[in-house]
């Protein structure tokens, strides 16, 4: 295996000093990689100035680095171009973007096709549509296991549907969706595919071109990169139909009393001084996943996640959501303990070290569904190692001995 995990932990800073802590709340915000944060830092340091308006030599710098961070993202999700590559504060913001613009394009009774499964990121900002634009939200039912039910998909799909707009994997399942169907069903119709990849993004490089999608969406403290950054990629013919979603400086080429001319994809999208120390910290930390070992990471994952699951399989009244088969879901694993609130049992976790996330995790309509009000969630990544695992199950069997 070419793959060090310790040497691994010792390049994330907070990880490097912290005692004691077993981080496990990775699909809430990943720990951020030296490289990303040395990036951030150098340019705060010695390139920070406004990008694209100035004239001088420092100016000119920090436009290099933004848009040299553009590139970076770009390669990352083997975008065609960098100007595909719309930098937004996160997931969830460019999921509103997506939206607003996409909305403003659509006509009354036109439908667009979510699942069951969204983040609430993913769920509200379609919503809104109804009210705005009187288009329709349909929703794509899941299976037992929490997975995008894919045989429902020619029910749900009608010839008025725009977009199906659903999660690359899940949140709370880990379920990975099936990109291949949802995409053929769409263009069955000639609909447009968005993916909510806020949580995919942490696992390795996204090709967008393969999975056939046109619209990405994603955040960067997700993926071991500084807060307030994310992305929408979007096909460029696509983006360059789409109106603004906010309007301001920087996106526009001329005005006046009548009629704006706006910039062309991506600045007619970033309206306003963007995030440009984010931006450069994001490139940096998708730059040093492009070259990891993915297939040894991803074992190492896999390997965590199963001792995880054999442990959990072991406690009375103990329900597991999402699906069993570790091929079908990322290694993330949420679980429902009869008689004990998460909220308590992440508090008594949390109390030992041990850092996990409890409650709705933003996504009820799923949760509902499942039957449970909340659920505890632990969520690996290629930093975390046994003894993550082994204080999990150990701090679980105190709390259950504290709390029922
Ligand atoms: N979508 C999914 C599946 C998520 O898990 C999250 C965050 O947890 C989001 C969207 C929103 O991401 P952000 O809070 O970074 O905007």
């Amino acid at each position: 295996m070419n793959f060090d995990h310790r040497k691994m932990r010792s390049e994330f800073p907070l990880l490097a000093s912290a005692s004691g802590l077993h981080y496990l709340d990775n699909a809430a915000t990943s720990q951020i990689h030296q490289s990303a944060l040395d990036a951030l830092v150098r340019h705060e340091t010695t390139s920070r100035a406004n990008v694209q308006r100035g004239s001088y030599a420092l100016a000119e710098a920090a436009s290099a680095a933004y848009e040299g961070a553009r590139q970076q993202v770009a390669v990352f999700l083997n975008a065609a171009s960098a100007e595909e590559v719309v930098f937004t504060s996160g997931a969830t913001a460019a999921l509103n973007l997506a939206a607003a613009s996409l909305g403003a394009l659509m006509k009354p009774g036109d439908e667009v096709l979510i699942s069951l499964a969204e983040h609430h990121s993913n769920f509200l900002p379609w919503q809104q549509l109804k009210a705005r634009y009187g288009i329709n939200l349909r929703l794509l039912p899941v299976t037992a296991e929490g997975r995008l039910d894919l045989a429902a998909l020619p029910d749900c799909v009608s010839e008025r549907c725009r977009l199906i707009a659903v999660t690359h994997a899940s949140n709370v399942t880990g379920a990975i969706t099936d990109v291949a169907a949802i995409v053929a069903a769409a263009r069955r119709v000639g609909a447009r595919v968005l993916l909510d990849g806020a949580q995919r993004v942490q696992h390795g490089p996204v090709d967008v071109q393969a999975l056939g999608v046109d619209f990405y969406a994603c955040s960067g403290h997700k993926c071991f990169a500084p807060g307030g950054i994310g992305v929408l990629w979007g096909r460029a013919e696509l983006l360059a139909a789409m109106p603004p979603f906010m309007t301001g400086g920087g996106m526009v080429a001329q005005v006046n009393l009548q009629e704006p001319v706006f910039l062309d994809p991506p600045r007619r999208f970033e309206a306003g001084t963007p995030p440009i120390a984010q931006a450069v910290g994001l490139g940096a930390a998708v730059n040093w996943m492009q070259g990891l070992p993915w297939e040894d990471i991803h074992r190492h994952e896999r390997a965590l996640a199963v001792r995880l699951l054999q442990g959990l399989a072991a406690i009375d009244g103990l329900r597991l959501l999402g699906p069993v088969n570790m091929e079908q879901r990322l290694p993330v694993l949420s679980f429902a303990i009869e008689g004990i609130h998460p909220h308590d049992l992440c508090q008594v976790l949390g109390d030992r070290g041990v850092a996990l996330r409890g409650g709705h995790h933003c996504a009820r309509p799923l949760l509902e569904f499942l039957g449970v009000e909340g659920a505890s969630r632990a969520s690996i990544t290629f930093y975390n190692d046994e003894s993550d695992i082994d204080a999990l199950l150990t701090g679980l069997a105190a709390a259950i001995g504290l709390l029922r």
